[in-house]
């Protein structure tokens, strides 16, 4: 049987479930997962090897999951949506996937607008079906909505939290997808760097212990990670905006901070099969997100193209 590969983008909008879906379909955590809007921040490439069998057709699936699709109003914004064209850029596919549960109109103009433009076939995901409870007939409208709003190849209901309709969806990912190439080497399932997924996994921590602006005026970067036999230590700065948000972060006698620490290290430490020890420094840098020069230090794309002598 031929085999079908190719890159696949999942777009929405903030909070549809861009992420859970990456994560259920590749079957590791490779995105974080908040359930605060704008988590993620940078395009993550998830790699599916479909061994194939009677039935399914043999294939290979790079997923990109990608920030939520919104109107930017700072330079990290301005980052998140470029992160969205690029992953859109050479895709064979792209996944719209729709909160059927969310209060707010899923039939946004801004995200058809996104998949129209791109000209890439795409198919319709409606997403959280378990949050409606049997009563599956209320995607009747949605999904006439959507029919006038364009023409999607598939129209699949599925739950990504409880992996409902996945096994369904990636079959028919398959089908769609050229007859082409092994991109990536089968035991290879990102191209995210250890680094990057560490000051991920710390920058989860921090969305889920904190609340108001400072979810979104913080950043992690990892300064230092040494590799020894049976202990990884790690060093990593947290950055946020203001003198008061640096406070919250470390807390009543660093109370706030040891509490990310000591979650964040939990994490880490499955990630890399050793023990952790994790060192958090907080540093003030006012207005981060609106430094053009800052937010692309932030990416590890663009670290690496410095580092190979590239520029950026
Ligand atoms: P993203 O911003 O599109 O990447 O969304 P996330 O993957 O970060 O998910 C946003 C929130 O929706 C999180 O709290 C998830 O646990 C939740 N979520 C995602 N998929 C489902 C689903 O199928 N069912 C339910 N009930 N919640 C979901
Ligand atoms: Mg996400």
């Amino acid at each position: 049987m031929a085999f079908h590969s190719g890159f696949v983008c999942i777009l929405g909008l903030p909070n549809a479930g861009k992420s859970t879906l990456l994560n259920a379909l590749v079957g590791e955590k490779l995105a974080i997962i908040s359930p605060k809007p704008q988590t993620t921040r940078n395009r993550i490439l998830g790699v599916i090897n479909s061994g194939g069998g009677k039935r399914k057709p043999k294939g290979q699936v790079i997923l990109i999951d990608t920030p939520g699709v919104h109107t930017p109003d700072s330079s990290l914004g301005r980052k998140m949506m470029s992160e969205v064209r690029d992953a859109l850029e050479g895709s064979h596919l792209i996944l719209l996937i729709v909160d059927v549960a969310a209060r707010h109109n899923p039939v946004d103009p801004l995200v058809l607008d996104v998949v129209t433009k791109a000209k890439t076939p795409a198919f319709l995901l409606l997403n959280k079906i378990d949050l409606l409870r049997g009563n599956k007939e209320k995607l009747l409208p949605l999904m006439e909505r959507f029919r006038e709003a364009h023409s999607f190849r598939q129209t699949i209901p599925i739950s990504a939290r409880k992996r409902e309709g996945l096994d369904l969806l990636l079959g028919k990912i398959i089908e769609a997808l050229p007859e082409g190439p092994h991109y990536f080497d089968s035991d290879q399932l990102t191209d995210q760097p250890l680094r990057f997924m560490v000051a991920e996994a710390i920058r989860e921590q921090i969305m889920f212990a904190t609340s108001e602006e400072l979810p979104y005026t913080t950043s992690v970067v990892v300064e230092e990670f040494k590799e020894e036999p049976r202990l990884t230590r790690i060093a990593a700065v947290i950055y946020c905006e203001r003198e008061g948000q640096k406070r919250i972060l470390v807390g009543k006698g660093g109370s706030m901070l040891k509490k990310i620490g000591t979650a964040a290290r939990l994490q880490i430490e499955k990630m890399v099969d050793t023990k952790v020890y994790l060192e958090l420094f907080v540093k003030v840098v006012p207005n981060w997100r609106d430094s053009g020069h800052f937010v692309d230090e932030l990416d590890w794309r663009s670290q690496l193209n410095r580092l190979a002598g590239k520029g950026s």
